[in-house]
């Protein structure tokens, strides 16, 4: 039994595009934080997936990060590809640095963005020099902020989104892991095709017009 478990979490692993700090995560049984009952309906979600309408991408992990990054989604998108903001706030982090598929944990290019209620939305892997926006900028949903890479903890291409309770103190990465602000918080999305339980890995979604 446990060599089977081994086996599918090892499966998971080599599906995954990636995980901005799964050398530092607690080792919790995967998909031990899926509350389906937490994702708001999508008609009243505050949020739209974070690339342009018309586009579409597919996932490739969502809920297999584990905690506490239980409720972010890998995006599969090639480098070069917009990110726009999936809810309007205010950019407070920024870090486009590092080359891409350097594969170093610490070397995710970012923009984090606050939202009103206190929550902060985090763009991950974006591509050197890829953020089109800056520290203290006021961004409206679905602007665009950037471009999508392959920085850092990451083995292919993709877009790692996650939305956290609330800030964590000082540049990323912060520390420790297991710390509550990288809690992530269940997002649902108004503007693709009908979900209950959050995105599932797998399925391609398109962002369609509002
Ligand atoms: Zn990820």
């Amino acid at each position: 039994m446990t060599r089977l478990l081994c086996s599918l979490l090892l499966l998971a692993a080599a599906m995954s595009g990636c995980d901005a700090a799964s050398p530092t995560a607690p080792d919790a049984p995967q998909g031990s934080v899926l509350d389906c009952g937490r994702f708001t309906a999508q008609t009243s979600s505050a949020y739209i997936l974070p690339y342009p309408v018309g586009q579409a991408a597919t996932v490739s992990r969502t809920f297999e990060h584990g905690p506490p990054q239980g409720y972010a989604v890998d995006f599969l998108r090639p480098i070069g590809s917009l990110v726009v903001a999936a809810r309007a706030g205010l950019v407070v982090e920024v870090d486009e640095r590092w080359s891409d598929a350097d594969h170093a944990f610490g070397h995710e290019n970012h923009v984090f963005i606050a939202h009103d209620d206190g929550t902060v939305a985090r763009y991950f892997h974006l591509t050197q020099a890829g953020a089109d926006v800056a520290v203290g900028e006021r961004v409206a949903q679905g602007q665009s902020i950037g471009r999508s890479g392959d920085s850092g903890n990451s083995t292919s291409p993709h877009l790692h989104f996650d939305v956290v309770e609330r800030p964590c103190e000082g540049p990323w990465p912060q520390g420790p892991y297991s710390d509550a602000c990288h809690n992530t918080v269940p997002v649902s999305f108004r503007n693709t095709r009908p979900h209950t339980c959050g995105l599932t890995s797998g399925v391609a979604y398109t962002a369609l017009p509002q």
